[in-house]
């Protein structure tokens, strides 16, 4: 049985840490690809740096040639904010009720969970695999720590034997890269090359980007 893995975020824009760490899920997880999903207005963030239409080109040249991933651009083209619970929803409705539906996350954005709009109904829609990211450990006494403990599962082959409701944590190597920084070493005129494929930067430059200078040099 296939098994469908989506990695949400707003990709603002997207860089080697989010390339590496998709990677990474593939190969861990033992999937054909990782389906990267750009969400349109996150709900709980205010204005990107670029717009929906951008980001997605930026993200189609990063993963140009990789069949270990793919986009999914469902989020973008629904009005008004994306929530997970309602792509989870649409997804499940694709794929039916027995294929194995994954959801990644960041402990940073795991430890919010219970914040999320209809967090509730998520275990019921997809398992959850949540990737240490350095920063705070999880509250014990928070939610999202009682879910981990409830539904927490010890390896990827678990994910396999149903359709959702596991939690399982993974602690991959993470390359110390974020958007803010990028778009902060682009506004001050840096250059943001290593950090992101050669694709995204040129074309981050020739649309003048996050205040990139379009005939700025390399
Ligand atoms: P920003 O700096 O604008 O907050 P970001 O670089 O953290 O952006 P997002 O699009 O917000 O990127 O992140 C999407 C997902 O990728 C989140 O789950 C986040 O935890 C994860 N992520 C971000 N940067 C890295 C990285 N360097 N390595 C692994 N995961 C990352």
């Amino acid at each position: 049985m296939p098994m469908h893995v989506i990695y949400g975020g707003t990709f603002d824009p997207v860089h080697h840490g989010h390339l590496r760490l998709a990677l990474e899920i593939s190969d861990r997880l033992g999937v054909d690809y990782v389906s990267l999903v750009p969400c349109h207005i996150p709900p709980h963030r205010g204005q990107t740096g670029a717009s929906s239409s951008q980001r997605l080109e930026l993200l189609r040249l990063a993963v140009a040639g990789e069949p270990q991933l793919r986009i999914d651009d469902r989020e973008l083209s629904r009005e008004g904010a994306s929530y997970t619970a309602d792509t989870l929803r649409q997804l499940r409705a694709e794929l039916g009720p027995d294929e194995p539906l994954v959801m990644v996350v960041g402990t940073d954005a795991f430890a919010g969970f219970d914040r999320w709009r209809e967090w509730q109904q998520i275990p019921g829609l997809a398992h959850v695999v949540v990737v240490r990211r350095p920063g705070p450990a999880l509250d014990p006494s928070s939610e999202p720590a009682r879910l981990l403990a409830e539904r927490g599962v010890e390896s990827p082959e678990a994910l396999h034997d149903s359709p959702c409701g596991c939690v399982l944590e993974l602690d991959p190597p993470l390359l110390d890269v974020s958007a803010t920084g990028i778009r902060e070493r682009i506004g001050d005129g840096r250059s943001p090359r290593y950090l992101v494929p050669d694709s995204v930067w040129t074309e981050i430059r020739r649309q003048g980007l996050y205040g990139a200078c379009p005939d700025g040099n390399f």
